[in-house]
């Protein structure tokens, strides 16, 4: 089937990339020139697993191309929007700019019978005012949430844990259905259940899945404030809570929290949707999980300054990662170049190295220094703050090693992702969170 993926980031690159992978011919506009460049000579704008063999291969021969034209997009069944929905700089409203633009261009170059799949996270009633500006086209609107993990997207795309399509009443949402089983059908085949709703459950299924997913992370940062204040151990506490199936492992992880593009901003602008609908206090718990979730960056500085005896002015700080999660270069909203940032702020000289996201983090903040190699990094450094859970890191660091790099002997654990025992027999001391 023909079709056109707007806005080709972290979402809408996969996207294109995968579509053609399973048999679709696919053009992936977007309005960043560079990005455009680098995909069509298939070459990933950003680093994700697997996306630089299927853009290879789409891209030559493969039924994949990119251009900045929307007028491309004419001719294809389905428009999918990827475009991104960022925080608004002076609320906590998600900023619809972006949306309102790419449907906007689009409009001209629909034709009756097209379908426009939003993927892109919006607050619940914007598919509604989107299908008013495209219903002179004869081209029918749906929501289509995407649920993809950073680091994983390939395979989340290619094989979804479920497909969510919000369709409006009628025969023309019917129809709109019956098109995108037919764009899934690999997916379907191998078992990704297929979800049918109204317009604003698929709008809400997205925000309300990610609202669960930071209180999650939240309520074991809670548990590790409690722990941190009578000498538990929230690690012991989240396994064992975890063995509950209701419960469940995942996400309980004690650490300095989530960050990214996706969960704070959704937290946010779903706490914004819902004041403007009047139900602000339904989900006003999620200002406190973003409270939580800040505090325990400031906890893993205070961890740092407490191990070097009170002061880091002028002390070398080696920060172990700077994207807001492994296996990505992403930095937005990065909790781990946050507690970077503040260690700076008090006078440390701050050292960040990262596998992938260096990069991206000079671009940000050119005042830290950034060294690319993970030993030169550690190298004389008084302390060592692990914030990123990369396998170079968490697994691939023994203590012996470090300990043969330099004469500092302070680790803080920000991820409770290090072996505490061995660290401590190799002669560091460790700082967990919400742990003795
Ligand atoms: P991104 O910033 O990486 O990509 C957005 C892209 O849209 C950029 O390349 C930008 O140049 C392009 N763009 C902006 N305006 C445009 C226009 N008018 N026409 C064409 N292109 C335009 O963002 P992302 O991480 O890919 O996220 C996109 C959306 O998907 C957001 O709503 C996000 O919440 C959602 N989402 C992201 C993820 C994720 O893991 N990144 C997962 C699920 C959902």
């Amino acid at each position: 089937m023909k079709l056109s993926v707007i806005g080709c980031g972290y979402l809408g690159a996969v996207h294109a990339a995968a579509m053609a992978s399973i048999g679709h011919e696919v053009v992936g506009i977007d309005v960043d020139q560079r990005k455009i460049d680098a995909l069509s000579k298939g070459e990933a704008p950003f680093f994700e697993p697997g996306l630089t063999d299927l853009l290879d291969a789409g891209t030559k021969g493969g039924g994949l191309r990119f251009t900045s034209d929307i007028a491309e997009a004419r001719g294809s069944r389905v428009h999918f929007i990827g475009v991104g929905t960022p925080q608004q700089k002076d609320s906590y409203a998600a900023d619809l700019t972006y949306v309102y633009a790419a449907v906007d261009a689009l409009v001209p170059h629909l034709t009756p019978g097209d379908v426009v799949a939003g993927k892109s996270t919006v607050p619940v009633g914007t598919a509604a005012e989107l299908s008013t500006r495209i219903a002179s086209t004869g081209a029918t609107l749906v929501w289509n949430p995407e649920f993809l993990r950073e680091g994983w997207a390939v395979k989340d795309t290619l094989e979804p844990d479920r497909l969510v399509v919000g369709v409006p009443e009628g025969e023309a949402g019917a129809a709109a259905v019956a098109v995108l089983r037919e764009v899934y059908a690999p997916a379907i085949a191998n078992g990704s259940p297929f979800l049918v709703t109204d317009l604003a459950t698929a709008e809400l299924v997205k925000v309300s899945a990610n609202a669960f997913l930071a209180t999650k992370i939240s309520f074991i940062n809670a548990m590790a404030e409690i722990a941190e204040v009578t000498g538990a151990d929230v690690s012991k506490l989240a396994e064992a809570i975890g063995y509950d199936e209701r419960i469940g492992r995942q996400f309980l992880k004690a650490g300095i929290g989530f960050g990214g593009g996706c969960l704070p901003k959704d937290i946010r602008a779903f706490s914004a949707r819902a004041e403007e609908l009047g139900r602000g206090e339904s989900v006003a718990f999620l200002r406190q999980v973003d409270e939580i979730n800040l505090r325990r960056r400031e906890r893993a500085v205070q961890l740092v300054v407490d191990g070097l005896g009170g002061s880091v002015f002028e002390k070398k700080v080696t920060v172990l990662g700077a994207a807001f999660k492994p296996h990505s270069d992403d930095i937005r909203d990065s909790p781990a170049l946050d507690v970077a940032v503040r260690l700076h702020g008090l006078g440390a000289n701050v050292t960040v190295t990262d596998p992938a996201a260096i990069e991206n983090a000079r671009r940000i903040h050119p005042q830290l220094t950034y060294v690319e190699d993970r030993d030169e990094a550690i190298r004389d450094a008084d302390a060592l703050v692990l914030v990123t859970e990369w396998d170079e890191y968490r697994r691939q660091l023994p203590p012996e090693h470090a300990s043969s790099l330099t004469d500092g002997r302070v680790v803080v654990d920000g991820r409770n992702g290090l072996d505490a025992a061995a660290w401590r027999a190799a002669g560091w001391a460790y700082y967990g969170m919400g742990r003795p």
